[in-house]
């Protein structure tokens, strides 16, 4: 089930003839709750052939836990879907809040070539509900308070645009699971009329990191292949045009890999794109996938670059990812258990 409340009240309003009085507890229940949770309630019972119905009429798979592994703090979930396909879904605790790293298609089709779901092409797209079950599974079934929910994990959100979009409108619905839109962050690797189309949307308040990894084109193009059908330019313009809210700023990452992108030269270029930009670039040391012909920073690489853009006065931090060590940290995930994985 992945309806907004206002949704939810329209279906039982026409399809019931009931009032707000049912769809809010039902509403309410099924999010604070387990998805039978609303059944027991007064409103419910009272009823049973509209019980009955709404039974029936509800689409909904829960998503069923096959493994849970932890390290560094970092949990990583391996969810099975209806179809058999299994995606993940990365839990990071950090000090004072829990951020939740959702995947949005399994595989992705982009094709980069540090990435390990990138090596699994795209075998299909989430639904909203799948979406929304991984955050409601670990909110409701392993009981943590999530603060932060980004779009990070298996997939490209602007490739499964309509998808996605839904699944934030009900994320963010303060009558369910109240996610507000300024803690939700999507990551792209740069789908320019996927970024056209989330500003017509309107959402300033909602985050939007770009992967950049490269300011250079050629470079770029090899890194990401999407570079050659959205190149630099187009990528700034889009990005230039994306509406922020007071206090927000585009979040930009820049994954380093040792003797790639890692050079005094490579700094002037991300300078140079980000000029004009109201943007924070997000340093990551790169994890190596499994089998990949790009190398870690070292801790004096990392140290090298990071000074080169502070010189260059780039707003950067850099992020560790947990949970490395277990290729649990977002962008490094790939199911093994999905059978037309490559390697
Ligand atoms: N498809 C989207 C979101 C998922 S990838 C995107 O590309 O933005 C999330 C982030 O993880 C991206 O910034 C990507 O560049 C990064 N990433 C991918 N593989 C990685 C790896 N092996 N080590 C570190 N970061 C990685
Ligand atoms: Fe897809 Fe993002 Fe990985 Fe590129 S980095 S292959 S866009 S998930």
């Amino acid at each position: 089930m992945a309806l907004t409340y206002a949704e939810l009240a329209m279906v039982f309003r026409q399809r019931y003839d009931r009032g707000g009085y049912h769809a809010a507890a039902f509403y309410r229940a099924f999010f604070a709750g387990g998805p039978d949770h609303w059944k027991a309630l007064p409103a419910f019972t009272a009823s049973p052939r509209l019980a009955q119905s709404v039974a029936a009429d509800l689409r909904h798979r829960p998503l069923t836990c096959l493994r849970r592994e932890e390290q560094e703090g970092a949990i990583k979930l391996v969810f099975a879907l209806a179809d058999g396909m299994s995606v993940e879904t990365v839990v990071i605790p950090m000090a004072h809040h829990t951020t939740v790293c959702i995947s949005c298609q399994v595989g992705c089709r982009m094709g980069c070539g540090f990435c390990e779901t990138g090596q699994m092409g795209l075998l299909r797209h989430l639904t909203p509900d799948e979406m929304v079950g991984q955050l409601h599974a670990v909110k409701v079934g392993l009981g943590m308070d999530v603060r932060n929910v980004v779009f990070m994990g298996m997939g490209e959100p602007l490739d499964n645009f309509d998808n996605v979009i839904q699944a934030i409108r009900v994320l963010s619905d303060q009558r369910g699971l109240n996610v507000a839109l300024r803690r939700i962050t999507l990551s792209t690797a740069g789908v320019v009329p996927g970024i056209q189309r989330l500003t017509a949307l309107g959402w300033p308040q909602l985050k939007l990191a770009v992967s950049l990894n490269a300011a250079e084109e050629t470079l770029r193009s090899t890194l990401m292949p999407i570079n050659r059908r959205y190149g630099l330019s187009s990528l700034k313009a889009a990005l230039a045009g994306y509406p922020l809210a007071r206090g927000n700023v585009l979040l930009v990452e820049y994954v380093l890999m040792r003797g790639i992108n890692d050079q005094e030269a490579h700094a002037d270029q991300v300078a140079a794109f980000l000029d004009g930009l109201s943007a924070r670039l997000n340093l990551i040391p790169y994890n190596p996938r499994y089998r990949s012909p790009y190398q870690a920073p070292t801790e004096t690489d990392i140290h090298r670059f990071q000074q080169a853009l502070i010189h260059r006065n780039v707003f950067v931090r850099l992020r560790s990812s947990k949970g490395a060590g277990m290729r649990a940290a977002c962008g490094q995930l790939g199911v093994a258990c999905n059978s037309r994985r490559r390697d």
